[in-house]
């Protein structure tokens, strides 16, 4: 963790004029199941942002990592999904702006992986809606992992594994829009979770207090 702590602080000088303040960065799972990871704009320390890396990357059980590999490139790995996520982060901390219409994954978010692309001298990606001239670049929801010369993780990372799986599944393996490795925090999913798990007796309280709120305005 302290290496990803370096890595953040690095990153935020070079490529954020040192404007990000230091989240909470967990090895824990992000919220939703297939995201490699999360950032969110309230962490549960109280500080001012949170972000999630999912476990098994760094463990080594998950189908996208080789576990016969260097532990070093699953670090890289997981360093650059932290680089991602600190997009995220200066979407909410900076612009204000979480791109939610496209899952984070918007122009604004295009613009800042570009611009940290030709610095690292990565490929451009595009917005995650694959469409017009740009249809067949990489989707930035991928960056910047899926842009990095083959050999950078020593192997750690398959992007194989998951091509093959959709082409038996029978999908044309072309658009990726539905493979989001986040999403920001969406208030009302939360409430709805949280909601789920209520016994019975505690939804009726609830449901009783919102009817309550609603009159009131
Ligand atoms: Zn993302």
């Amino acid at each position: 963790m302290t290496c990803l702590y370096d890595s953040w602080e690095s990153w935020n000088e070079e490529f954020f004029d040192g404007v990000l303040v230091v989240p909470s960065i967990f090895l824990a799972e992000p919220k939703t199941p297939p995201a490699l990871a999360d950032c969110t704009s309230v962490s549960v320390l109280g500080s001012r942002s949170q972000i999630r890396i999912r476990p098994a990357l760094l463990i080594g059980n998950h189908k996208c990592i080789n576990p016969d590999t260097p532990m070093e490139g699953r670090i890289l790995f997981l360093a650059d999904i932290l680089l991602h996520e600190m997009i995220h982060q200066w979407q909410e901390e900076v612009l204000g702006n979480d791109e939610g219409s496209y899952k984070g994954h918007g122009p604004k978010f295009v613009g800042k992986c570009n611009a940290i692309g030709a610095l690292l001298g990565l490929a451009e990606v595009r917005v995650a809606k694959a469409r017009g001239k740009n249809k067949d670049m990489p989707s930035c929801a991928h960056w910047p992992h899926k842009v990095r010369p083959t050999n950078y993780y020593m192997g750690a990372y398959v992007p194989e594994i998951e091509e093959v799986k959709k082409e038996k599944e029978g999908e044309n393996g072309g658009d990726d829009d539905n493979e989001e490795i986040d999403e920001g925090i969406d208030v009302v999913d939360d409430l709805v979770e949280r909601f789920s798990r209520l016994p019975d007796d505690s939804r009726l309280q609830f449901l009783n207090k919102i009817k309550a709120l609603m009159k009131k305005r």
